[in-house]
């Protein structure tokens, strides 16, 4: 005969069971990072919070901690100058108009001296170490976590790597990496670099039109 505490643990482990198995159920899925691009973001954005700042220049994701409700209205204040904490390249803060979209607001870009897009921010969800070379991707396992950093939709996915075979298919030259937030496909390009010895190839990830537009990073450490 079972006693009523005993009826009602096992009452309380279907539960968490059935939570666990819902869980489950629903699958990982694939995890974003969320990108700040309106100024209402950055206005929530609280001292002691910290941002994601993601430099195409230096191909880098750097934390800034937020100082006060002044420094990051300061990231999203038309003209004013953010620094890479990585490379220490300055981009320009520049409110596009976002017309089509109602209703109308203005979109907050980074851009080098000559216009051209070289970051974005988001809201800090891990620590990212880039990853450029194939020993990097080799060193890979079942159960690491990757973020593939899209220039196109402005997005640091999480990809959790499947096997060594899965990793090794993110560095084959000629293999194709599809983008799991917007789903626009990059082509692998080994770029030899002969001036840093000893010479190796960089990893980096093409268009159509062969412009660089992604990078890839390994998650070392959950926010
Ligand atoms: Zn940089
Ligand atoms: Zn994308």
């Amino acid at each position: 005969m079972k006693s009523i505490s005993t009826t009602i643990r096992l009452i309380f482990a279907t539960a968490v069971l059935g939570a666990f198995a819902s869980f489950a159920y629903a699958g990982p899925g694939p995890q974003y990072w969320e990108s700040i691009t309106k100024k209402a973001q950055f206005d929530q954005l609280k001292a002691g919070e910290k941002v994601a700042y993601v430099c195409y220049i230096c191909k880098n994701v750097s934390e800034v901690p937020i100082t006060s409700h002044e420094h990051a209205m300061e990231l999203c204040k038309d003209g004013a100058t953010v620094v890479c904490p990585s490379c220490q390249k300055s981009s320009k803060v520049v409110r596009k108009e976002k017309r089509n979209d109602p209703p109308s607001y203005s979109e907050v870009i980074y851009v080098n001296e000559k216009g051209e897009e070289c970051a974005f921010v988001a809201k800090l969800a891990g620590n990212l170490e880039t990853i450029r070379a194939e020993a990097q991707f080799a060193q890979l396992k079942a159960g690491d976590k990757v973020a593939y950093v899209c220039s196109v939709c402005k997005t640091v996915s999480e990809i959790a790597v499947e096997s060594h075979d899965h990793a090794m298919g993110f560095c084959k030259e000629g293999d194709i990496v599809t983008c799991p937030s917007c789903k626009k496909t990059t082509k692998v390009v080994r770029k030899e670099k002969r001036n840093d010895p000893p010479s190796y190839s960089q990893v980096i990830y093409v268009n159509e039109k062969g412009e660089e537009c992604a990078f890839i990073a390994k998650v070392v450490a959950k926010m």
